[in-house]
């Protein structure tokens, strides 16, 4: 027997519609790449995404197409958000941290049409076109007064494409299952792989992101995504803060520790979210200029694992909430967030942060297990270690192409590739990715935890760990470092601090000091670089027994 409810499909169109009908004079606002503060509403936003949609219509966008955008976080990207998906093509953002030789491949491979392109990314864009096979023009997300010189073919500006277009669209009525958006992971080795999101799983990520016990978005709330806007739909804010009606707070290029706090403070924004470095530079900027976070109640934080000190300052210094959450670009992102639940109420603030930097508890709608090297589930005691599987509606499938098969087995669970542990409340502990965990005499040590301690000394800017082979253990662990500007700090006395924080035996062997570590497009440490540039430390340098 059939259900006998209306089988209204879930569109990403839907949720602009309701804000714009609901929560029309909720304002959007955004720092734009010429610096200026722009103030917009969901209402004008969706009458400007029909007339871009109109725009895309009469430039031969049609459904499924996928049209690339080059762009911060701002109302203009908001609006291709909604009129690309809304119109039944494909967003397609693309991460310009990247090199360039990566992002022909992502646009080529993904066949983009048109690419979008904020004005900073004019001549990335021009470096690239020659090497591009689909795309048949340009865009710059400007107005004809600010359009730079450039050498870009067929190319015009945003707001002549759009201003003379009419906002008298009607969102079509498509398949749910459709693909609304894409996003390439950042892949350390090999090529970069397409995850494309369908408006049924954008709709129910966004439902579930703005729940209680996950991000606990309401139309009181004025939400801040620090997290790019071409990095996993900035965890999917873009579409809960419309589907809440919460006033959306775009801080554009300028991510610094300045900017984002004179726009939290200036807009009274109440929740954020980006990764811990982000945080890092924020912190930093307060304790040097002694300022406050008078507004702001939660800062959701991932991508790489938030440290314990990062937790502990904002709650005891500046009363704010650290919700350390996990996700992937293959899970929408989001997995699991570190909401409270009842039994840690009456922990102590030390055994609190315990749970807290954990990365969090399952969403519902999710589900997760560990299993060992033979694919058998293990226990959820928050002990035992293991390969981490995800499964869910905004969990991906199989990559764009077909590609990649392997991390996606028979039963439709999706191999993460990180090592992590579960407990019987349901939070999950990332100890490492698969490939950064070192294996040690048969044991296993987490680099994570390493670099956690590592960070945590005042002396220490940041830190990375890597695996690197070793004569007697097969891999030992080496400590790399940027140092902080404010306390010197030498190598002994390093190693010590960990001597009553871990076994004596994941002490990292060796401590190199750098001026800077290399990063991803998406902010990760690449340690495939620096596994590779040490990869002889210990077989020609030093052996420790
Ligand atoms: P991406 O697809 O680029 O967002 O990267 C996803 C990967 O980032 C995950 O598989 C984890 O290895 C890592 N990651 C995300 N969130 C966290 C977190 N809170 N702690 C540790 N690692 C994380």
């Amino acid at each position: 027997m059939h259900g006998l409810m209306m089988e209204t499909p879930l569109l990403v169109s839907s949720l602009i519609k309701h804000a714009a009908l609901n929560h029309g004079e909720r304002e959007v606002i955004s720092r734009t790449t010429e610096g200026k503060i722009h103030r917009t509403n969901y209402s004008e936003v969706e009458k400007r995404a029909k007339q871009l949609a109109n725009a895309l219509v009469r430039i031969d966008i049609k459904s499924g197409d996928r049209v690339g955008t080059l762009a911060w976080n701002g109302y203009r990207h908001l609006e291709l958000y909604y009129a690309l998906s809304g119109m039944g093509a494909v967003l397609h953002t693309l991460n310009p941290r990247l090199f360039p030789e990566q992002l022909a491949y992502i646009i080529n491979h993904a066949e983009d049409q048109y690419l979008f392109v904020d004005t900073t990314f004019v001549s990335l864009a021009e470096g690239l076109s020659q090497h591009l096979e689909t795309v048949r023009g340009f865009v710059v997300m400007a107005d004809e007064s600010e359009m730079p010189d450039n050498n870009l073919p067929n190319t015009v500006s945003y707001e002549a494409l759009i201003s003379e277009e009419s906002s008298d669209y009607s969102w079509p009525t498509i398949d749910e299952n459709a693909a609304s958006s894409m996003c390439y992971t950042s892949g350390t080795t090999g090529n970069p792989k397409g995850v494309v999101y369908s408006h049924r799983s954008t709709v129910l990520h966004s439902m579930t992101a703005c729940q209680a016990d996950v991000m606990g978005i309401s139309c009181l709330d004025a939400i801040m995504p620090v997290v790019p806007m071409f990095h996993v739909n900035a965890w999917g804010i873009p579409y809960a803060a419309a589907l809440s009606g919460a006033k959306l707070v775009l801080p554009g290029p300028r991510m610094d520790g300045p900017a984002l706090h004179e726009l939290i403070e200036s807009e009274g924004v109440t929740i954020t979210a980006g990764v811990p470095t982000v945080w890092l530079m924020l912190l930093a900027y307060l304790d040097e200029t002694g300022g406050t976070l008078e507004t702001l109640e939660r800062v959701v934080a991932g991508g790489s694992a938030v440290p314990r000190s990062m937790i502990k300052k904002f709650e005891e210094k500046y009363e704010v909430r650290m919700i350390h959450a996990w996700g992937m670009t293959e899970v929408s992102p989001l997995g699991t967030v570190g909401t409270f639940k009842p039994y840690m109420c009456d922990l102590s603030a030390d055994e609190r942060y315990d749970v807290q930097e954990k990365q969090g508890k399952i969403l519902p709608g999710v589900e997760m297990k560990v299993v060992d090297d033979k694919g058998t589930a293990l226990p959820r005691d928050g002990q035992s270690v293991g390969n981490l599987k995800v499964r869910g509606p905004w969990v991906c499938r199989t990559y764009f192409k077909n590609e990649g098969t392997d991390a996606f087995d028979s039963d439709g669970w999706f191999d993460t590739g990180d090592v992590s542990t579960l407990d019987q409340h349901g939070f999950m502990h990332i100890v490492d990715r698969t490939k950064d965990v070192i294996k040690s005499g048969g044991e296993w040590i987490s680099s994570i935890m390493l670099e956690n301690i590592a960070v945590d000394h005042p002396a220490i800017a940041e830190a990375c760990v890597v695996n690197i082979p070793h004569p007697k253990w097969d891999e030992r662990p080496l400590l790399l470092v940027v140092r902080a500007d404010e306390i010197y700090i030498d190598r002994e006395t390093l190693l010590e601090h960990y001597a009553d924080k871990v076994a004596k035996w994941w002490v990292p062997d060796d401590v190199v000091f750098v001026e800077d570590l290399p990063h991803t497009g998406t902010g990760k440490l690449l340690k495939s670089d620096i596994r590779s540039a040490y990869k002889d430390h210990f077989s020609s340098n030093k052996t420790e027994e």
